[in-house]
């Protein structure tokens, strides 16, 4: 060797660059590659269990630009937890102790997996015009992806993430696919669920009827297209998406859209749209630029956005009155398939695009088991042969105070992990089972927080199999090892009682998570309060949880850290008829209140002229009143959800029947009059107190003056959005009173975070009312944003909470005991 290339060398610098976070199976390597050529660096990466690990050769000053760009200039679905370097120590094995020549990507026998699960993606501008190009040999292929898009968790069956283990094993790749899979400077460079026409998945047309199709009448381009025809005909097509199946119909056709609510059986609940692109969506909503992003996304979720006053208000463009019954939003989405995009392409129209099932089952995701369940509901099936493994509705997601808030973290948002706070850098494995209703689990892993798709309500007993073969997948996928399993608190919830049974089967540690308390840790986690900021005062309200006294709660005020909770303050206990049905038939809160608040007699004596009165009159009150005497069926609970549902139902919304939970609190939003809301003197806010459980016990929020003042006002013929706006007026002035006296100590804040959670904080306008108003007082408020306020949240909560606990043992007023089985 000359001595010129011996001070080259000398100059030469080799570092180790270790890459951890989702950054398999999103073309990160071939992009590592890519910034490797352009700086003239030498080595090689690869994939492994941790991640991605380079080795590389340059200079200093390249190697540390390299570095830069890897971090600034990674792929969209990447997401880079941690970039770790160090120098290249002992021999240079690779290339027998001489540098390399070139850079190249390394392939690797697989490893155990610590890397994570990729979301699926929203179909790429690329992959976009590679569908719509005639000259591209993927012209209207629906399938079409590479490795910033297409199917991931939805296809996936073990890890590590390749083609064999997801549901693309069963498509031999052609050589034109084949070669830009293994094509390292080819944007499907491991793309494992690359296809084209030739060799990937087919669509097809059938009829529910099982008659033949005639398709001539329908399209000149092909089935997909077809399909269009039929939506725009009046048809309902059950269309197999990314994760499922949806029933899809012309959103401005009134009688197609009641036919597909009668046939589904559902009422009430709002249907999600879809349309071809912006414009279109412009015309019924508005469309801020943070909501356009969220559109856009690669989440591409359905978002919830106000509808226009005066949007396209008449036939032929006009939606149909019943896609969203008594609402001031509408849920839109856009097409995130090439299959969806094919379909819209020729329609102006939004389409209704719902899960596709039969009230409170989950979506289906079988070709066999739709046909089946759906064969009474779609007329048309646009069906295809990728196998859906992992059920995944839609996200859904909404602009509050100009951040995105989840109201279901599901399709395009799971499995990514959320990072855990500071002071959670050593947290065990742990399980956290989540809820009964809008269920997802967590697992706790490297100071992770992986949290599952949306579940949905376990009560369903397919939902309760989906769950359990969930939770395998996922511990799978993950190597998930837990050393501990955490549950709600309710004896009853089939999530607890399942942790309880695995906790006892494998001889782990379980710890039992009051409900309010754990939504109070989701939405401190969720806002990264570190682990020693010191305890928040958590505004803890929703439908119901079971509370550490026995009795159901649901409007609470708690001095809560991760580890503890005090309860200071709650609503007042108002029974609930019949327990659980109290859910489902509003009017029985609203006598419930009554009863507690004045006694029947009373209130006939002033309201008897009343139509609620009458209303009242036809139901078996004698019954009721006899239940409330003896106490059989009628537990208190202190909720707010339910509140809200007496409230409602005296107004006369969603009187008789919610058909699910929480339905006459969404309506009752969605009346609120702005004018009045906005302008209205704060003293005709309906006027709450809080005085002291039996005179000096816990500081409730007492609503015995809301109730003659709502119902002086029903007397008076008052308009229902007026009450509403008065409602939500009081009630907030009274949260944020109780705050207030909580807090305040001689007119001096000594507690100055406050956390707001649990399902009725989806209310935008009470929270936006609580927010401003304890803003404006000088608190800091804490609110959801990656996680759902709802019990989708819950799971989270219960994690940190658990993991907590373990990491300060030795704290002295820790609430989470940890039960073991050894000694029992
Ligand atoms: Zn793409
Ligand atoms: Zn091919």
């Amino acid at each position: 060797m000359s001595s010129q290339t011996r001070t080259e060398k000398n100059k030469l610098s080799a570092w180790t660059i270790r890459v951890r976070g989702t950054v398999q199976g999103v073309g990160f390597r071939p992009n590592v590659f890519r910034l490797a050529k352009e700086l003239g660096i030498k080595g090689h990466v690869l994939n492994d269990g941790e991640g991605v690990l380079i080795e590389a050769w340059c200079d200093e000053a390249n190697l540390k630009k390299f570095v830069e760009a890897i971090s600034e200039q990674s792929p969209k679905l990447a997401h880079i937890e941690k970039i770790e370097t160090s120098a290249l120590s002992g021999q240079w094995q690779t290339y027998g102790n001489g540098e390399p020549t070139d850079f190249v990507i390394t392939l690797t026998e697989a490893n155990p997996v610590t890397t994570n699960i990729p979301s699926d993606a929203a179909t790429c501008p690329e992959c976009l015009e590679d569908s719509f190009s005639p000259f591209s040999r993927r012209f209207r292929y629906p399938f079409t992806n590479c490795t910033n898009c297409g199917p991931r968790l939805s296809i996936i069956k073990s890890m590590p993430y390749d083609r064999v283990s997801t549901s693309m094993s069963s498509f031999k790749m052609c050589a034109d696919c084949q070669k830009e899979y293994d094509d390292p400077c080819d944007r499907r460079f491991h793309a494992q669920p690359n296809a084209c026409h030739a060799c990937g998945p087919k669509a097809w047309i059938e009829r529910a009827d099982g008659h033949a199709v005639c398709l001539e009448s329908m399209s000149q381009l092909d089935l997909v297209d077809a399909a269009a025809t039929l939506i725009q005909r009046g048809e309902i097509v059950a269309v197999k998406g990314i994760g499922g199946f949806h029933l899809a119909c012309d959103a401005t056709n009134e009688d197609v859209v009641a036919k597909l609510r009668a046939r589904k059986n559902r009422y009430g609940k709002p249907f999600a749209l879809m349309a071809r692109d912006l414009s279109i969506i412009e015309e019924y909503c508005q469309v801020s630029e943070k909501e356009l992003e969220q559109l856009n996304s690669h989440v591409a979720p359905i978002v919830v956005l106000e509808r226009k006053e005066n949007g396209s208000a008449d036939p032929p463009t006009a939606i149909a009155a019943s896609v969203a019954p008594a609402q001031k939003t509408l849920g839109f989405m856009l097409p995130y398939t090439p299959l969806h995009h094919l379909m819209l392409k020729r329609m102006k129209k939004p389409i209704v695009l719902t899960s596709g099932n039969i009230s409170h089952e989950p979506q289906c995701i079988s070709n066999e088991s739709a046909k089946s369940q759906l064969a009474q509901i779609a007329d048309y099936f646009l069906l295809h042969d990728r196998e859906i493994v992992n059920r995944l509705d839609d996200s859904v997601l909404r602009v509050v105070r100009n951040e995105p808030v989840y109201l279901r973290r599901a399709r395009g948002a799971a499995p990514t992990p959320i990072p855990l706070p500071p002071g959670f850098e050593n947290a065990p494995n742990l399980l956290a089972m989540g809820g009964e209703l809008k269920n997802t689990f967590c697992l706790l892993q490297d100071s992770k927080a992986i949290i599952s798709q949306h579940i949905g309500d376990l009560e369903d007993a397919r939902t309760y199999a989906d769950y359990q073969r969930n939770l395998e997948l996922y511990k799978q996928s993950f190597q998930h090892c837990e050393s501990g399993i955490v549950v709600d608190l309710h004896p009853e919830y089939l999530s607890s009682k399942l942790g309880r049974t695995r906790a006892l089967d494998l001889e782990l540690p379980l710890a039992e998570i009051q409900h309010h308390h754990a939504h109070i840790a989701s939405c401190m986690a969720d806002n990264n309060h570190s682990i020693d900021a010191g305890p928040v005062l958590g505004v803890a309200l929703d439908g119901l949880g079971f509370g550490s006294d026995g009795t159901f709660w649901g409007g609470e005020f708690l001095l809560a850290d991760y580890t503890s909770f005090e309860r200071l303050g709650t609503f007042k206990p108002v029974a609930l008829i019949g327990g659980h049905q109290a859910m489902y038939e509003p009017w029985r809160n609203t006598y419930a209140h009554i009863m507690a608040e004045m006694g029947w007699a009373a209130y006939k004596m002033n309201f008897e002229e009343l139509e609620l009165t009458t209303f009242f009159e036809s139901k078996p009150l004698p019954a009721f009143a006899s239940m409330l005497k003896s106490g059989v069926n009628v537990p208190l609970a202190s909720s707010c959800g339910r509140l809200f549902d007496a409230v409602a139902a005296a107004i006369g919304i969603c009187r008789e029947h919610a058909s699910y939970e929480g339905q006459a609190a969404i309506e009752l939003e969605a009346i609120v009059n702005t004018d009045v809301l906005l302008n209205e003197t704060e003293a005709l806010g309906y006027p709450f107190a809080v005085p002291r459980l039996g005179g000096k016990g816990l500081p409730y929020i007492e609503p015995l003056a809301v109730w003659q003042a709502l119902l002086g006002d029903l007397y008076l013929n008052t308009d229902a959005g007026i009450m509403a706006a008065r409602f939500h007026k009081g009630l907030a002035k009274a949260i944020v009173h109780m705050v207030q006296k909580l807090c305040t100590r001689n007119e001096e804040i000594w507690l100055k975070t406050v956390a707001l959670s649990g399902g009725v904080f989806q209310n935008k306008i009470l929270q936006d009312l609580i927010v401003d108003k304890l803003t404006g007082l000088g608190f800091e408020v804490l609110t959801h944003h990656q996680v759902p306020a709802n019990d989708g949240g819950l799971a989270l909560g219960q994690a940190v909470i658990g993991a907590a606990s373990h990491i300060q043992k030795n704290k002295e007023r820790s609430h989470v005991s940890w039960h073991t089985w050894s000694n029992s």
